[in-house]
Formats: structure tokens, sequence, C-alpha cells
């Protein structure tokens, strides 16, 4: 029997060290190869390749690189590592190798905590491609999730970008018309629309606020950079609940891009929506902006009416405003309300407030009032008399603004 020719591929990153996962040790990883060459081959000889303190977002190591170049001479024909990325983190160039390169120069790959053998895969058919492509985007929709916004770790998959308007939140690249980059000024706009749909917003309630803050709607964006000369029907452009909809089910957002959605029914025919699964969807072919966990949570919100929530208004509501920013506070929770400013998502907006609790400011407001406010009357009927704004700060101080008539009441701040 022929000598089987392993190479061991270690990698210590400079992450690994400062966490010190001793399982991710250098001694470790040869231990883990050294022993798995010793149970499944007979006859072997074993070369050694390690790379320490480099990152695996690219083949740019000296040692995968020398391995790579004796495979490519057929000096190998079996490569071994403790999981796939340590070998790659790029899954898309990893699958580049794992698919064509390493079959094609006849070279076995074992990646022993994955259970991955190439050639336990072999004379599977269709299936190859099936579940390794799963694995791959397992491994890739991971990596989202925990928001590795790394370009590096971003490449194209397949297909284009070959629309001549880019998606709001992102523009063209300058460099490459293909490419898609994030517009940061729009991104903070598509990210607010997502968080406030985890909250349990509905499309109409958050078109209709955000009219009502006058956020810029994406074709004033668009105007406002040059790139139309539209005129609104009405005064002006206003936000709709199926613009909101259309940016929380668009694809693009997590970094994928969806084309051939329609076809023809014959020539010169009108456009129709194919079935979702004959979409051809390319994935990681841009740097997402939402997070994809994020993404599915909202897509099984939609279309269900409305999330879980209680959408109380409270009296409080109308007075309240962010000491930031301004806003009118929103009132939300089930048992215990709280107050928080619909703009702290914005991350220039570091000092809105995220929640002041309803009962603390509720109490504050009233100790306030009564020991201010002389006369009767309901506390209802003296809020309303004698309050005009009541400022609420990030740490929940309460600060009252009182109608001018009774500017001369004592300090107002607790
Ligand atoms: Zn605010």
């Amino acid at each position: 029997m022929a000598v089987c020719r392993i190479a061991v591929y270690i990698r210590l990153s400079k992450e690994d060290d400062k966490t010190k996962d001793e399982s991710g040790s250098i001694t470790t990883q040869r231990l883990l190869l050294r022993k798995y060459a010793a149970e499944h081959f007979a006859e072997y000889e074993l070369t050694e390749f390690c790379d320490d303190g480099y990152t695996g977002t690219n083949f740019e190591r000296p040692a995968v690189r020398e391995l790579l170049k004796r495979a490519k001479k057929r000096e190998l024909d079996c490569i071994l590592v403790k999981d796939f990325s340590r070998f790659a983190r790029d899954y898309i160039e990893l699958g580049a190798y794992l698919e064509q390169i390493f079959p094609f120069l006849g070279i076995r790959f074992i990646s022993v905590n994955d259970h991955y053998d190439s050639a336990a895969l072999l004379g599977n058919g269709a299936g190859i491609d099936v579940n390794f492509k799963n694995l791959l985007y397992d491994l890739y929709s991971k990596d989202i999730s925990v928001k590795v916004r790394s370009s590096l770790a971003v490449r194209k998959e397949k297909g284009q970008y070959v629309s001549a308007n880019s998606p709001f939140g992102y523009e063209k690249s300058p460099d490459d018309r293909h490419a898609l980059v994030i517009a940061e000024d729009e991104a903070q706009i598509v990210r607010w629309i997502f968080s406030l749909a985890v909250e349990g917003y509905t499309s109409v309630e958050t078109a209709r606020m955000f009219n009502e803050m006058q956020v810029q709607t994406p074709i004033e964006f668009k105007i406002k950079k040059g790139k139309t000369s539209r005129v609104p029907k009405g005064e002006k452009f206003l936000w709709n609940s199926s613009t909101i909809c259309q940016i929380l089910r668009n694809e693009v957002y997590i970094g994928n891009i969806v084309q051939k959605k329609y076809e023809k029914d014959f020539v010169g025919g009108k456009n129709h929506l194919k079935p979702r699964a004959q979409w051809l969807v390319g994935r990681g072919h841009h740097e997402p902006l939402i997070d994809r966990e994020i993404f599915d949570m909202v897509q099984k919100g939609r279309g269900k009416g409305r999330m879980p929530r209680d959408n109380r208004t409270h009296p409080l509501v109308g007075k309240l405003v962010c000491g930031a920013c301004k806003s009118n506070l929103r009132c939300r929770g089930g048992k215990n309300p709280y107050f928080s400013c619909p703009r702290r998502y914005f991350s220039a907006m570091e000092d809105c407030v995220v929640r002041a609790d309803a009962l603390f400011v509720e109490e504050a407001v009233l100790l306030q009032v009564q020991s201010n406010v002389q006369g009767g009357g309901s506390a209802k009927e003296l809020i309303e008399n004698a309050v005009d704004k009541i400022v609420v700060y990030k740490e929940q101080q309460i600060t009252i603004q009182w109608k001018p008539h009774l500017l001369n009441t004592r300090g107002d701040t607790i």
C-alpha cells in the first residue's frame, strides 16, 4: 500500500492568544491531528505546516502558501485540519478549494471537528454539493450573527448587482459599479426601521411616526444626492407603510442580492413574480446592515398581524420629551410600562432615553407638580394646566418646564 502523504495544517491567530483558549493552542491542535492520523491511516508520512499569529481571513500566510504550493505540485495526498476556520475563514474561498481545487488535484481534505472527510463524500453524487453548500451557508450565517462586519469576510459568491439604482441604505462603490457599499446616513434609518419592527411597531405606525418626526424619505435622500429630480405629488414626500414593508423584507440588508424575481409571460408581455424558490439569490454579496437573526425574527412577525405587545397610550405621552433630542417619548412594555425615545437607534443619538420606568416618572412628576402648584383639582388637571413639557434624561432625571404663567415656581429638577 502506498504511503499517504499527509499535511497537517495548524494555525494560531492573534485572537487565540488573547483569550488563552487552550483548545485552540498549537499543542492541542498538533496532538489532535497526530492522534487522528495514527488512528485512521496505516502507512503515512506527516508534514506539519504551522502559521502562528495570522488571521484566517485570507491565504496570505507563509505556511498555508507553502502547503498550497506543495499541493499544486502533487506532493500531498491528504490535508488534515482541526476545523475549517483554521484553514480559511473566508468560506467562499474555502468552498472553491474543497469543491474544485482539491478534488482536481486528487487531494483528500479532512476537518476533524467538523466531521468532514472529502473521501467519505465520494460517490455520493449530487448529495455532496447540497450538503456541503448547506454547511457553508451555516458557517456563513453564524458569521453574520456574531456581527463580523469585516469587509474581508464578505466576498461575492455569485452574481453581480446590476440594477441601475442602489437600494436605500447602500450606494454603488466608486471603484466597482457592481459592488454595493453602505451609505451610513441612509443605513441608520434602515436599522431604525428594523429595530422598531422588532419592538412591535407595525409598518403603518412606523410610517406615521416618521412623518411626524419628519424623517427624510428615500426619495428625499436621492434628491439631496442629486440622483433624481422627482417632485412630490402632494406638498412633500411622505413615508407610507408599503415603503416600510419593502425595506423590512428586502434580503439586500443581510448581504444578499436577489435577482431573476420576475419573468415575462411571453415576449413583450407583462412581468410577473416567480415563486420564491426560483429566485437567484447571491449570498454574502456585500456588507450586511442587519443581522440575520434580526431579519429572520422580523420575517416571522410579518404577515401575522402585529407582534405581541401592549400598545398603551399613557396619559403623560405628549408631555414627555427626550432630554437629548426633544422627540416625544413613547410608552412601551406590558406589565412594566416604560418610556423611550424612538430616535435612540441613531448612533448619533447616544444620550437618548432608552428606558424610563413609567411608575417612577409618574411619581416624580406628581411630586413636583403638587409641591409647586397651588390649588385643587385632580393630578391630571394640575399637570394639564401647569406643565408645558416634561424633559426626561437618559439617567431618568426629570425636569419640568412649566407653562409661562407659572415660571415663578421653585426649583424644578429632582
Ligand atoms: Zn431622543
